[in-house]
C-alpha cells in the first residue's frame, strides 16, 4: 500500500522534544513509515496562538532548520523535496518524500517578505491561520464573520507568487471564500472533513469542497474526534463517502494529523492508513480507489503544482 498524507505535526513534537524524526515514540517516525510500499508526508511546523510577531518568525525558521539538518542526518530515509522530479526520485529510490509546510500564517510576522524567506527554507505550504486571529484574518475557533485581512488578500497573492500552496484548513468560511478570490490556481485543504456529516466549525460545507474540487485542489480527511463526530472507522467512512457523493474522487485524500490530534488505540501511529484502507476494502471500495485516496491523488497533485511553480520562477 502506499500513502501520501497531508498533515502532521511530528517534526514540530520531534524539535519540541529533542528527539529524532528516525526513530521515536511518537505518533510516526521514519523507520515505521517504511512499511508502505511508498510514503509522501507533509509535515507542518505549527504556530501556536500564544506565538506572534518576530517570535513567530523565528521559531518558525528554528524548527525548518531542523527539518533540514534531520532530513541530513537520515538522508537515506527522507528527501525534503522542492521539485517535482524530487518527489518522482524520492518515490522511486525507496525514501519518504517529505514536504514541509508551516501551520499558521503568523510566521510571516507580518511581513510580506518573509515568504520568501520561508520559500528559501523549503516551505511549499501555508495554513493562513491556527484557530485564532492573526495577521491574516480569523480561524475559524473565533466564530467571527470577517473575512482575510487586507494584509492576508496581499499576502496569500504572494504565496501563489512564490510557489508556497495556501492550505485553508482552520480558516473561517469568509476566509476561505476570500482566498477563492485571491488566488488564480488550486488550494487545499490538509485536514479537514465535512460538515454535512458533522456540524462543526472546522469542517467544510459542501459548498466549500465543490469549490476546492472545481479548482482541481485536495482535501486531506483526517481524524480528529471533534470533528468527525465520532472517532470510528465507520463515521470516516461516512465523511469520505458524503465527499464522493460530491464529486471528490480526484480531490479526496488523507490528513491524519498525527502528533496533533489524540487517536484511538486502533488507529494509533502511521498504520492508521493501512487501517483505514482494510475497512474501505470490506466496504466494497477497489484497490484503485484506495490507492488514489490514500496516494495518488495527492502525488499527483504535488506533481503538478511543484512543476507549475518551477515554470513560471
Ligand atoms: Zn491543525
Amino acid at each position: 500500500m502506499r500513502l501520501f498524507d497531508l498533515h502532521c505535526d511530528t517534526l514540530y513534537e520531534c524539535e519540541k522534544q529533542n528527539v529524532s524524526l528516525e526513530r521515536n515514540s511518537l505518533h510516526l517516525d521514519l523507520i515505521r513509515g517504511e512499511q508502505y510500499a511508498a510514503w509522501c508526508q507533509v509535515f507542518a511546523v505549527w504556530m501556536p496562538d500564544t506565538l506572534r510577531g518576530e517570535a513567530a518568525f523565528d521559531r518558525c525558521c528554528q524548527v525548518l532548520r531542523f527539518a533540514r539538518a534531520q532530513a541530513q542526518q537520515y538522508s537515506h530515509r527522507l528527501r525534503l523535496v522542492d521539485t517535482a522530479e524530487e518527489l518522482s526520485t524520492a518515490v522511486q529510490g525507496g525514501l519518504c518524500g517529505g514536504i514541509l509546510a508551516v501551520e499558521g500564517g503568523s510566521a510571516l510576522a507580518g511581513r510580506l517578505e518573509a515568504v520568501a524567506a520561508l520559500r528559501a527554507l523549503g516551505v511549499r505550504v501555508l495554513t493562513l491561520t491556527w484557530n485564532g486571529e492573526n495577521e491574516w484574518g480569523y480561524g475559524c475557533g473565533c466564530h467571527s464573520t470577517e473575512g482575510l485581512k487586507p494584509f492576508g488578500k496581499r499576502a496569500v497573492a504572494e504565496l501563489e507568487r512564490q510557489g508556497i500552496l495556501p492550505d485553508v484548513s482552520h480558516l473561517n468560511e469568509a476566509g476561505f471564500w476570500d482566498v477563492a478570490d485571491a488566488v488564480s490556481g488550486p488550494f487545499m485543504a490538509s485536514h479537514s472533513v465535512l460538515r454535512a456529516v458533522h456540524d462543526h466549525p472546522r469542517n467544510l460545507t459542501d459548498a466549500q469542497f465543490a469549490e476546492i474540487c472545481r479548482r482541481g485542489g485536495l482535501v486531506g480527511l483526517n481524524l480528529c474526534e471533534a470533528q468527525l463526530g465520532e472517532q470510528t472507522m465507520d463515521r470516516w467512512y461516512r465523511h469520505l463517502e458524503h465527499g464522493l457523493s460530491l464529486g471528490g474522487e480526484h480531490t479526496i485524500a488523507v490528513g491524519g494529523d498525527l502528533d496533533g490530534t489524540d487517536l484511538p488505540a486502533a488507529w494509533s501511529g502511521i498504520a492508521f492508513a493501512e487501517k483505514l484502507a482494510a475497512y474501505l476494502a470490506q466496504k466494497g471500495y477497489s484497490d484503485e480507489l484506495l490507492d488514489r485516496i490514500f496516494f495518488q491523488n495527492a502525488f499527483k497533485f504535488f506533481q503538478a503544482t511543484l512543476q507549475r511553480s518551477q515554470d513560471t520562477l
